[in-house]
């Protein structure tokens, strides 16, 4: 070994261990034996620096993606919007947010198939009194809008107004007027959006219903009504 090279100081040579990291042009040798907490909050700070995707308008849709997959279904829970709803989680989501809370619902080919079975069970879930609406979710409920429009068109069919009908999105309100018509007539047909990608920079687990302050509660019927976005009159955070 050439003297530059030789390691002349007290204590463990740590050299072949070491690893570099670099954060944003800054670069820093980490031994990942010794100081692996470090390199848990490099990869942490990584995390937090990606940005989810940005489509442009059109260019994802249910015809190209969709594998018409359910990722979960939970009837009667007290979380996914006001009252007691029954949850629909469709499978896949493009968006990728760091941080996303259903990491295995965002590859289409997850779950299970959606069948007329479970459609039928939704149907009799919702037919209970103190059940107030269905909640779709995913995973990315715009990309997977034929499983979605024919649960809501049976919805609407059976229940007429009297269940509601909220939905989450990646996709922002403004994103969604520029879109495809399957995501423009199931827009029309919901009560709640809950629009907006994850960003783990604006995390706030104080919310209603979101997990970081851009994504809004959005009143469907009165934002279509008044051409601008209506915030849900109970918002209280
Ligand atoms: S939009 Fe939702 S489901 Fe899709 S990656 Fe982001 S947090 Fe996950």
């Amino acid at each position: 070994m050439p003297s530059k090279d030789q390691n002349n100081q007290e204590g463990p040579d740590v050299r072949s261990s070491l690893i570099k990291v670099n954060i944003d042009g800054d670069t820093m040798f980490v031994d990942s034996n010794l100081y692996r907490p470090q390199v848990e909050h490099a990869k942490k700070l990584l995390r937090q620096k990606r940005l989810p995707k940005n489509p442009k308008p059109g260019e994802w849709t249910d015809e190209k993606y969709s594998l018409h997959k359910i990722a979960d279904y939970k009837p009667f829970n007290f979380v996914d919007g006001e009252g007691v709803r029954c949850s629909l989680y469709v499978s896949g989501c493009l968006f990728d947010c760091p941080g996303c809370y259903n990491l295995a619902a965002q590859n289409f080919n997850y779950g299970v198939p959606f069948t007329q079975e479970l459609e039928d069970q939704i149907m009799k879930d919702l037919a209970q009194p103190y059940v107030q609406g269905l909640t779709l979710l995913g995973g990315e409920p715009f990309l997977n809008t034929s499983v979605c429009l024919r649960v809501i068109d049976r919805i609407r069919k059976e229940f007429g107004h009297s269940k509601d009908i909220w939905s989450w999105s990646g996709y922002t309100w403004d994103e969604l007027q520029k879109e495809t018509p399957d995501k423009l007539e199931m827009l029309s047909k919901i009560d709640i959006l809950v629009d907006g990608r994850f960003l783990e920079s604006k995390k706030d687990l104080t919310l209603q219903f979101r997990g970081s302050s851009n994504q809004r509660i959005i009143d469907v019927p009165k934002s279509l009504a008044s051409g601008k976005v209506v915030i849900w009159d109970k918002l209280v955070r």
